[in-house]
């Protein structure tokens, strides 16, 4: 696989492609491969066909931790993902220093302003700000025809389809469906860091969105009695927050309805795990 570090480089290599006409396919992460990356880069093997080019990038980006938050602990296990898309049929991998990426005094983002104010973006100021700066800044790197995101980041996904919108970025966005642990335990990067008890108390996070689709599977209910029902279940979790909100705006809603999304982000130990479910 294809390793391209410096930034005038990519631009080259990809314009030379591009101007070839080939379809450009790009899976942003962050590293530390699952199973759930590894389901991205399947479906974006697809999409791209055989002439097309798939692009991984993988870069830790330090705009979109808070200042107490993981960014140094995240793991970064380059060997392991570089073999990982090797045999995952990735054509090229992206991975800038962060030096390059954000110029010392980079003093220019881009903030979607209103589907990132509740849920993550409460409790993480400035993150998705972060998330949306170097989405963006991938875009122009790599100009693909279509990028992939995971379901799991439920709120990243909204944001960046209207920042594609808002914006005018010629990509097509693909939503993938979340990949879970045999447990239920939505994978993530971050499981590495659960003790062996916290592995076993995670998963009652999906039982917990389960029992929430299935008690409004009949009838709406009042939203505070769905979260009172979740948040029975996660007793031993520090709650950051458990939302019912429309699936497209992510307003807040005060009736659970079927096709809303609960989405909820707790705390095990210094983990925090995210997930959310459709009713
Ligand atoms: P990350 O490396 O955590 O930034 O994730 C990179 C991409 O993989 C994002 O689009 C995530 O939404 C997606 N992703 C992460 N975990 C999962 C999962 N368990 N299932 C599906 N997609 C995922």
């Amino acid at each position: 696989v294809k390793m391209l570090t410096r930034i005038p480089e990519t631009v080259r290599w990809f314009r030379k492609r591009r101007a070839a006409g080939r379809r450009i396919v790009l899976v942003p992460t962050m590293g530390a491969m699952h199973a759930g990356h590894l389901r991205l880069i399947r479906r974006a093997r697809v999409l791209a066909g055989r002439r097309g080019i798939l692009a991984v990038s993988l870069f830790v980006n330090p705009a979109q931790f808070g200042p107490r938050e993981d960014f140094r602990r995240y793991p970064r296990p380059i060997r392991r993902d570089r073999a990982l898309c090797r045999i995952s049929g990735v054509d090229v991998l992206f991975a800038p220093r962060s030096s390059s990426m954000y110029a010392g005094d980079a003093s220019t983002w881009v903030d979607e302003t209103r589907l990132s104010r509740g849920l993550c973006g409460r409790s993480r100021p400035g993150h998705f700000r972060g998330v949306c700066t170097i989405v963006a800044k991938l875009f122009h790197i790599v100009t693909p025809d279509l990028a992939i995101f995971g379901r799991k980041d439920f709120q990243q996904a909204a944001i960046i389809r209207r920042m594609i919108r808002d914006l005018n970025f010629p990509v097509r966005l693909v939503v993938a469906p979340t990949v879970r642990e045999k447990t239920g335990l939505a994978c993530s990067s971050r499981n590495t860091h659960l003790t062996p008890a916290a592995n076993r108390k995670a998963p009652a996070i999906r039982q917990a969105l389960l029992e929430a689709r299935h008690a409004v599977h009949r009838r709406p209910m009042a939203a505070s009695r769905l979260r009172a029902i979740i948040r029975r279940r996660l007793r031993g979790f520090r709650i950051d927050y458990i939302e019912v909100v429309d699936a497209t705006t992510l307003e807040p809603r005060k009736t659970a309805r079927s096709r809303n999304c609960v989405a909820l982000a707790a705390h095990l130990g210094n983990v925090r795990l995210i997930d959310n479910i459709i009713l």
